[in-house]
């Protein structure tokens, strides 16, 4: 799995409504990649907070900004193993 497919499919890891084949090969993806390693902890941090708040769904801008700010650190890193 590459870190873009990663990312697309991080919302609905963190929801748990992905199945469970999926599901594993995030897992998976996370056991190796630092940066989507990283990013999934911010991000459920994130949401965490939001929900403590009861605010249910993410702002689409804050969304993005995450989004944007995780492809921007995963383009200027180095090389990693793709599986
Ligand atoms: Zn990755």
């Amino acid at each position: 799995m590459k870190c873009s497919q990663f990312l697309t499919e991080l919302n609905d890891f963190l929801d748990g409504s992905l199945d469970q084949k999926l599901k594993a090969e995030l897992s998976e993806h996370l056991t190796w990649c630092h940066n989507c390693y990283i990013v999934c902890n911010t991000t459920k941090k994130t949401i965490e907070i939001y929900r403590e708040n009861k605010i249910y769904e993410l702002p689409d801008t804050l969304r993005a900004k995450l989004h944007d700010a995780i492809v921007t650190k995963c383009k200027s890193s180095k090389p990693t193993p793709e599986s």
